[in-house]
């Protein structure tokens, strides 16, 4: 089973997923670029037992679980950073605090075509993928242990894609991460010192300047922060004021299945399909003060993170958010 440590200093979990060192080539340097995946495709149509068991899927009528006749369908991942079997076991050693590798982690395959993608979705192809996030999100929730679920996408091999076929991770927390927890408190702060959500501020100052907005629909809106971190990093936001992202509508399901594949096209065209990341920034689950607003961040993989972004937590940026909006304006 792998560990959960926390870092005295900062604050921040580390998973030691010792498990995975099955793959000892993962840690090749340049690995990712070079070497194709051989053999025949898990999550191929034909091919279901070559993964774990399904845990849910979206199938024709009158077909069985793990046989053909899907269009989505939500795996355990076979090299699990964290597993589901197993007691949390808090312990502290000193000044150390850890625990079990005890969670989640599923793999979302998101489309029976092997070489297709969120950018070549169809709206109803995307609202399948949404609604998968959604009931699986739906379901974890039930378990105590769990105190946050990310779902990410990992698209091209330097993005972390170690397999072809398109497909999303998620995993299930027994700790809300740190990133989500800075999150909150700015909006905590602002919330009580302007008595609006931070994120419903941001919105409507980048609604009335237009100027690093790329698209909007009828409840969402596509635009580049205001201080990237990444050459074309992309939020999606709801116009709602929601904290937690399996509480979305059927009418946001829809419009989220047509902006995401709009956007991440958009991207695929100004830049020729670059490998991106995407995630879902949600309340943490326990959480129902209301302050937080989920979404969605895009990171194209065009820049490498190097010693000075790892040595400050600052990042270099060569391309202005206001130049990525208009080139991402004008593609479409
Ligand atoms: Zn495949
Ligand atoms: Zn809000
Ligand atoms: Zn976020």
């Amino acid at each position: 089973m792998s560990e959960l440590r926390k870092d005295p200093i900062t604050g921040r979990w580390v998973i030691i997923a010792a498990e995975r060192k099955r793959r000892p080539l993962d840690f090749l340097p340049g690995k990712e670029d070079t070497v194709p995946p051989s053999g025949p495709c898990p999550f191929c149509q034909g091919n279901e037992d070559k993964t774990p068991p399904e845990i849910f899927a979206l199938r024709d009528k009158g077909t069985k679980p793990n046989t053909p006749g899907w269009q989505v369908r939500v795996v355990p991942n076979k090299f699990p950073a964290l597993r589901i079997e197993g007691e949390l076991n808090p312990t502290r050693i000193g000044l150390f605090d850890m625990m079990n590798g005890v969670g989640a982690h599923e793999v979302v395959i998101e489309n029976s075509a092997h070489d297709r993608g969120p950018s070549d979705y169809s709206q109803e192809e995307m609202g399948k993928v949404i609604q998968a996030y959604r009931e699986r999100m739906l379901d974890l929730r039930k378990d105590d242990r769990v105190q946050y679920i990310l779902i990410f996408k990992n698209h091209g091999r330097r993005a972390g894609a170690s397999l072809g076929h398109s497909h999303t991770q998620l995993i299930a927390l027994p700790e809300v991460p740190i990133q989500v927890k800075e999150e909150l408190s700015a909006a905590r702060r602002h919330l009580n010192n302007r008595k609006i959500c931070l994120f419903c501020d941001i919105l409507k100052q980048e609604l009335d300047s237009s100027e690093r907005v790329v698209l909007e629909n009828e409840n969402f809106v596509c635009l580049e922060p205001f201080a990237p971190r990444f050459p074309f990093e992309t939020w999606i936001f709801p116009k709602e004021h929601r904290p937690h992202f399996f509480r979305i509508s059927r009418q946001e399901e829809k419009s989220l299945s047509e902006i995401l594949p709009q956007t991440l096209r958009r991207i695929k065209v100004a830049l020729g399909d670059p490998p991106y990341n995407y995630i879902i920034h949600t309340s943490p689950l326990k959480e129902e003060s209301g302050y937080y607003h989920w979404h969605l961040e895009i990171m194209p993989q065009l820049t490498r993170i190097a010693g000075f972004e790892l040595g400050t937590g600052f990042f270099m940026n060569p391309i202005s958010p206001e130049q990525a909006a208009q080139q991402l304006k004008e593609v479409g």
